[in-house]
């Protein structure tokens, strides 16, 4: 109890720090909205530590399906890679992050959902994924129906957080970590029973050289996941042009070869190329 009253009162601080910081704080643009882009710099929200999506590596770069989107809708806004700056959004954090502008857009496994459209507005879709769940091997969890009692993993701020409760388990005991690279040290260590967010993520940490043979999929299609590219509610011009963007990037076949990329290595199964505004319910 004594240690829950300490990180409340953590976060408050750390919450009023990150306002402090944010005053100020600009679209997420330099100079950019009249000529359609080419200003000195872009900021971009993504994932850090998700391997196939979003990741920071050691040495500090960027690698990743959604960075590979992030930089081809940036190169058509007018940014070269170089002029990208990529910020951290954790699942809880991107709403507020568009709305302050910090980021001019966020491409960070990020679903579309009505709740979520009364605070951003979405281009895309560009990738359809499914909710899974990740576990031990021989750990004899298969369906959601195995988690009743079980520890389960997920993140603050996510759908997958959100359908365990509402949905397909109801009766886990739900730990909502901050980001999923933590769920997964939990199910390493134990702590957790299972880990449940989108396949395409799960898929990625499971293939990762440390995991490898210790973790499977149970390859339940528990939801549908259309990952959109948020941006600030009512940037319909920015809206437009990146749906441009993500039209290209399909027809040009850049899509494909993200895909092949950045997936292949995790024998992830993804579905085909969404059609722009075709959300799958
Ligand atoms: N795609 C889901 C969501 O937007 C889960 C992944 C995530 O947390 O980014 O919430």
């Amino acid at each position: 109890m004594k240690l829950r009253k300490v990180t409340a009162a953590t976060a408050t601080v750390f919450a009023l720090a990150l306002t402090a910081t944010a005053c100020g704080g600009d679209d997420g643009g330099d100079n950019n909205s009249s000529s359609g882009g080419g200003g000195d710099k872009i900021k971009i929200g993504i994932k850090y530590d998700q391997p196939g999506l979003g990741l920071k590596t050691p040495d500090g770069s960027f690698t990743g399906f959604d960075v590979d989107v992030a930089t081809y809708v940036a190169k058509e806004l007018g940014y070269k890679p170089d002029q990208i700056e990529w910020v951290e959004t954790k699942s809880a954090d991107r709403e507020n992050a568009l709305a302050r502008g910090d980021v001019k857009f966020i491409a960070a496994t990020y679903s579309i959902t009505d709740e979520r459209k009364e605070k951003v507005d979405f281009a895309g879709p560009y990738l359809l994924a499914h909710q899974d769940l990740l576990v031990k091997k021989g750990s004899g969890i298969s369906e959601a129906t195995d988690l009743n009692d079980k520890k389960l993993c997920s993140v603050t701020g996510s759908t997958s957080a959100q359908n365990v409760k509402k949905d397909f388990a109801p009766d886990a005991q739900l730990r909502e970590y901050g980001t999923y690279s933590e769920c997964i040290a939990g199910l390493q260590s134990g702590s957790v029973d299972a880990l449940t967010t989108d396949d395409s993520i799960l898929a990625g940490f499971a293939s990762q050289e440390q995991y490898k043979g210790k973790f499977e999929l149970a390859g339940l299609k528990l939801s549908n996941e259309n990952y959109g590219v948020g941006v600030k509610k009512g940037d319909t011009e920015t809206v437009n042009k990146i749906n441009d963007a993500l039209e290209k990037m399909v027809s040009d076949k850049s899509w494909e070869k993200a895909v092949e990329a950045n997936f292949g290595p995790a024998e992830y199964k993804n579905e085909p190329a969404p059609q722009i505004g075709n959300i799958v319910k």
